[in-house]
């Protein structure tokens, strides 16, 4: 259909709020479902709010963008998707619907970890990062697209809980762990010295019942860059169960208890 003059679709109105995570769950399905079905014009309107999305991202305000500035951006967003329109389109690409979700979730998490943030550049480089790491996400394997998936809605959704995870030895980078009831943990960090030999670090959970033994989780050993990622689809134990995430240095494998005292401790309390 191509009635462009007649009336004005009702999913325009809501693909901003959808590239920016901002949906409800009966909305966004809602958006989905009309995407799906091929609307030139939401998807063309969709491409639009992707530049709006990556804008705010490396805007970063400290605070939620007010209306004015959401105004004020959009409008550079559309003179340059129009300035550049004829190029974009000969060199579009078809980006699954997952990503849109992904890179909300960066500006999400982005925005929430712009106060501990040393200054713009610093925030400026982890916000690259994380949009470089998405876009090397959509590259890979339908198996590794849907683990992105769910880590992006564990990010993207309000009802996870934020736990920082501080190191109890001086010198070591802070984790920062995400944990959705529902869909699992993701624990990420940077610039971690890589354990020496084959040890590798192991996930604990330690339940709130008084005596009650760690629990293990998974182990892995960070990147040789020193990049930590973990994503844990199935947590042992339930967030409501759960007082605090600890992770050791352990042999290889795995232990079945904790051999070392804890580097990491983050308190499931949270906000
Ligand atoms: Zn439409």
């Amino acid at each position: 259909m191509s009635s462009s003059d007649t009336t004005r679709d009702p999913f325009l109105e809501l693909i901003e709020a959808y590239a920016l995570g901002a949906l409800d769950a009966d909305e966004r399905a809602s958006v989905e479902a009309h995407l799906a079905v091929g609307c030139s014009e939401c998807a063309q309107a969709l491409d639009q709010a992707c530049w709006l999305v990556s804008q705010l991202a490396y805007l970063a305000p400290e605070a939620q963008p007010s209306d004015t500035l959401r105004g004020r951006l959009l409008k550079t967003v559309h003179a340059e998707a129009a300035a550049n329109s004829a190029d974009e389109r000969s060199s579009q690409q078809h980006i699954p619907f997952w990503m849109w979700g992904a890179v909300a979730a960066v500006v999400l998490f982005a925005l929430y970890n712009f106060r501990e943030a040393q200054s713009l550049d610093e925030a400026r480089r982890q916000i690259q990062a994380a949009l470089d790491e998405q876009v090397e996400l959509q590259k890979k394997s339908a198996q590794e697209l849907a683990l992105a998936r769910r880590e992006a809605l564990i990010l993207a959704d309000p009802k996870s809980i934020k736990i920082a995870m501080p190191a109890g030895k001086t010198g070591l980078p802070e984790l920062h762990a995400t944990w959705h009831a529902a869909f699992g943990i993701v624990i990420s960090g940077e610039k971690l010295p890589v354990p020496t030999g084959n040890r590798t670090l192991q996930l604990w959970l330690i339940p709130k019942t008084a005596g009650a033994k760690p629990i293990p989780s998974v182990n892995i050993r960070p990147e040789s860059d020193g990049k930590f990622h973990l994503l844990i689809q199935e947590p042992p134990d339930k967030q409501s169960d759960t007082k605090l995430l600890a992770i050791t240095e352990e042999p290889d494998g795995g232990s079945q208890q904790p051999t070392t005292t804890p580097i990491w401790v983050g308190s499931v309390g949270g906000k």
